[in-house]
């Protein structure tokens, strides 16, 4: 059984790279993704699958009823690409100016349909239902939340027991390491509003008007003094001011400053501790140097937190299909988010990187995702798809 999977998967491969590539030509951005919600069902068409598609956004649900009642298990993949100008110089490099799948999306998506194939195939022997999701919209807007909203987590008509999320990395990890971790995965990623007010005048006699511009500096670097006085090292913040926008002239002094800066943490109450302080720090900043600020954290996505017990799940299976050195127990969170983590809110399951670095390359110098570099061998699909199809098996089989 373990084996007849991958070789079932290995003999769909062809057809797994020429999806993924067809995909990956024609990339698009955001919620609406109809070329590839249409490739999606083509690859699924035949199949004896449920199939509903999104009202909002251009999902697709697909629904797998074992010929046994049982469980209910849910696999997804994201399908959305990024606004960036590839420069890859592959032979099936995108076609669309100005889009890119330079997070491995395209991969994410062929290997969900792979899975879906090949569970479809055992559906005589098979004890209750799998839900593939195929998901728009993760790099930006929460797609995840949106689906869920429409229903994707009753698809099958109970609640499943597991989820389960597969993502490619063009670099860090080796190509074919699957690296997972209890608890926290991915960090919380939150932006932080700033606007400081003050009240503007002639360069040459700042005393008689309000400068933002020096207090929005030393807003600046006490946001990064934060971060090493009020947090534990061991459960730390990520602050970053990617933003700061004040003035139009040397001698002038404008009326406001501007920052924006996202804000990661990695447990929820680094979360709401570093909520708390920072807007309590730039306030009371302002109001030193006589000014005011209004500060605004916008929630970005959660804390994407493994079950410990799924993650055995997963580790068991690699090790057992792959061999034990395939699977890293990784000891680190990593600092992206993933809007994965709203499923992982309200169903126990993990979310597991797999290495796709290229061949030739070193994965400690490829570029990475979302870089216009960024390369993803897909090479990977066989044994991506392998795993999302024993993850469903031996879950259902576990009852
Ligand atoms: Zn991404
Ligand atoms: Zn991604």
């Amino acid at each position: 059984m373990v084996t007849e999977v991958h070789s079932d998967a290995v003999a769909i491969s062809a057809e797994l790279t020429e999806l993924r590539r067809a995909i990956h030509r024609e990339p698009e951005i955001g919620f609406e993704l109809p070329r590839t919600q249409e490739k999606v069902l083509a690859a699924l068409d035949g199949l004896p699958l449920e199939i509903t598609t999104g009202r909002a956004l251009t999902s697709v649900t697909a629904v797998l009823r074992g010929a046994r009642p049982g469980q209910t298990v849910l696999l997804r993949g994201d399908m959305d690409a990024l606004p960036v100008t590839e420069r890859t110089g592959l032979a099936y490099a995108s076609q669309v100016d100005g889009a890119m799948h330079a997070c491995g999306h395209d991969l994410h998506t062929a290997m969900l349909a792979g899975a879906a194939r090949l569970l479809s195939s055992r559906q005589p022997e098979l004890s209750g239902n799998v839900i593939f999701m195929f998901q728009p919209g993760e790099e930006e807007g929460g797609g995840a939340r949106v689906m869920i909203s429409e229903g994707v987590l009753d698809a099958a008509g109970s609640r499943p027991v597991a989820a389960f999320g597969l993502h490619v990395a063009s670099s860090l990890l080796p190509f074919g390491i699957y690296s997972a971790r209890d608890g926290t995965m991915l960090a919380a990623a939150d932006t932080l509003e700033i606007t400081v007010h003050g009240r503007g005048g002639h360069g040459s006699q700042p005393h008689r008007a309000d400068d933002p511009i020096p207090a929005a500096c030393h807003i600046v670097t006490a946001l990064q003094t934060l971060v090493t006085r009020r947090f534990d090292v061991f459960d730390p913040v990520v602050i970053t001011v990617g933003s700061f926008h004040a003035g139009t002239a040397s001698n002038v002094i404008p009326d406001e400053a501007e920052l924006a800066v996202t804000v990661r943490s990695f447990s929820p109450a680094a979360r709401a501790a570093v909520q708390d302080a920072a807007l309590r720090l730039v306030r009371d900043i302002a109001s030193a140097h006589g000014l005011s600020a209004t500060a605004e954290f916008v929630d970005g996505y959660p804390l994407t937190v493994n079950n410990s017990g799924e993650v055995a799940v997963a580790e068991r299976a690699v090790t057992e299909l792959f061999g034990s050195q395939r699977f890293l127990r990784t000891p680190d969170p990593i600092t992206g988010s993933e809007d994965f983590s709203y499923v992982l809110e309200q169903v126990p399951g993990a979310f597991i990187m797999l290495g796709a670095c290229p061949p030739g390359a070193d994965p400690a110098t490829a570029p990475f995702n979302h870089a216009a570099e960024a390369v993803f061998d897909d090479a990977v699909l066989a044994d991506g798809a392998t795993l999302l199809t024993e993850l469903a098996l031996r879950r259902l089989a576990a009852g």
